[in-house]
């Protein structure tokens, strides 16, 4: 198949969700896989919801996901313009053919006519739909709508037939005739609407498989009959794509994942720290499996082993806490260095450090990062984890449970810097074994009251990195005047 032409056709409103990103994810994977095309198109056509906001933020979405596309915005192509927006002309030429050759026409009905209509089929029994009434008018009653000066929308004429189609996820579908009446493909207005201009785009775009959401399911049908229509009239070469639906994402309390609930919003995981390569690993897991139990792979090898008949038609879940769970192993899986220059833009954003970051900053980074990647899940944990070593111990703030005025928090730090000072070596262990011995064995304390006490006023935090080797981190000048800072006798 390596003719293989996908397309991936967002509208540009509100903020990137998960759920389209899944959808361009399967897309460019079955591209990938075989080496076919990936188009990104914009479908741009209401003036009314799309923003350049949201396009900009798509696109952004897109590079940082690293999800590249063939043609496109940016990258051009063949067919382009691939913003359906530059493409109007287009569209009222294909309107006027698909009128002129009878599979679309004129409907003066309006909103009232309709509703009427649609209470008698209603009462009736039948299935609500538009009843063909321009369709089959005589051409006296067509003049008097148009002398009453009624603006007409245009209808596409769906041949009077069953719709079957064999789909990639769901094997062989049918829509009895009764459920897809002729549509609207043009508002009065002469704006082309969705139901006209996505199919148009796929064949002169020469689109050969259409995966996309269950949502859209029941708009196949008359896509079906449309491409026929182009078809004929030479739009395109002809092709009706194959269709595969991928299965709804649900969300929390078994109800279909929102583009409004907070972790669809993409963006909030690159604020918060997630690799991408860990958000598109588990995007992936919604609705399709590598096999073999196997759940933790590259994009890239996705793309290799992507097989669109391993995609389930049963909905899928979305769980926040296992997408961050994989971004924890993603986390653990990098490079030393790797993970260095992936928390430095966080350090940086959270001002622990200076942008850029000075020689010693690094050098101090490259030492502790390996003690902390194991202990993290997002990047955005960076300052949380990091942030003691480039604090000023002046500024920990002593929040109530965080004081260690108390008298036994006052002996531990005496016998902590006593049983320091005089350390020959400056290594985790050495330091370890001098602070068991003082406060554990000497003063008869309990791990958890002494190594505390001694935490907070080194890290100045209760959680922190291992302690002692945060300690030898930070050497024995400045855990020493952290500790003496925090005396107060
Ligand atoms: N612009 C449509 C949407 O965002 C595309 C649907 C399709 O893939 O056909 O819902
Ligand atoms: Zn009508």
């Amino acid at each position: 198949m390596s003719d293989v032409r996908v397309r991936f056709c967002p509208s540009p409103t509100g903020n990137p969700h998960v759920g389209m990103v899944r959808t361009a994810l399967f897309n460019w994977a079955f591209a990938r896989h075989h080496g076919g095309t990936f188009v990104f198109r914009i479908e741009d056509t209401d003036a009314a919801r799309d923003s350049e906001d949201s396009y900009r933020m798509l696109l952004d979405a897109l590079r940082w996901l690293g999800l590249d596309w063939d043609e496109g915005p940016e990258v051009g192509g063949a067919y382009g313009p691939y913003r359906q927006s530059e493409r109007m002309d287009i569209y009222a030429d294909v309107a006027q053919r698909l009128v002129d050759s009878g599979h679309a026409y004129p409907c003066y009905c309006t909103a009232e006519e309709l509703e009427v209509a649609r209470e008698e089929a209603k009462k009736a029994g039948r299935t609500p739909g538009y009843a063909g009434t321009c369709r089959h008018m005589s051409p006296q009653d067509r003049d008097q709508r148009i002398a009453e000066g009624r603006q007409p929308v245009i209808r596409f004429a769906m041949p009077d037939q069953d719709w079957t189609w064999d789909d990639l996820v769901r094997g062989e579908l049918t829509f009895g005739r009764d459920h897809v009446p002729d549509y609207v493909i043009v508002r009065a207005n002469g704006d082309p609407l969705y139901t006209l201009v996505n199919p148009v785009d796929d064949a002169l775009m020469r689109i050969t498989h259409v995966l996309r959401g269950e949502d859209l399911l029941s708009s196949t049908p008359r896509q079906i009959a449309m491409y026929a229509a182009l078809a004929d009239i030479g739009v395109g070469d002809g092709i009706t794509p194959r269709f595969g639906h991928l299965p709804y994402v649900m969300g929390e309390g078994n109800r279909k994942l929102s583009k409004r609930d907070p972790e669809s919003a993409l963006l909030m995981y690159r604020d918060e720290g997630y690799l991408p390569e860990a958000l598109l690993n588990y995007l992936a897991l919604l609705g399709w499996s590598m096999g073999e139990d196997r759940e933790f792979f590259s994009p890239r090898q996705m793309a290799e082993a992507f097989d669109i008949t391993r995609v389930s038609p049963n909905p899928a879940r979305f769980d926040l806490k296992k997408c961050t769970a994989i971004n924890g192993d993603w986390m653990r899986s990098l490079a030393a260095s790797d993970f260095v220059e992936r928390i430095i833009p966080f350090l940086v954003r959270d001002a622990v450090i200076a942008d850029p970051p000075t020689a010693r900053q690094r050098q101090v980074l490259n030492e502790a990062a390996p003690l902390v990647q194991e202990r993290m899940e997002t990047l955005a944990q960076s300052a949380d984890m990091l942030g003691f070593l480039f604090a000023d111990p002046a500024d920990f703030a002593i929040q109530p449970d965080q004081s260690v005025a108390d008298d036994v928090s006052q002996q531990v730090l005496t016998a902590a810097m006593e049983s320091l000072s005089p350390l020959e070596a400056w290594d985790s262990s050495t330091i370890e074994a001098a602070l068991r011995t003082a406060l554990i064995d000497g003063l008869s304390l309990k791990p958890k009251i002494a190594f505390g006490a001694v935490r907070i006023a080194v890290t100045g935090r209760r959680v922190s990195p291992p302690l002692f080797e945060s300690m030898q981190i930070l050497g024995r000048e400045e855990s020493l005047r952290r500790l003496q800072l925090a005396r107060t006798t």
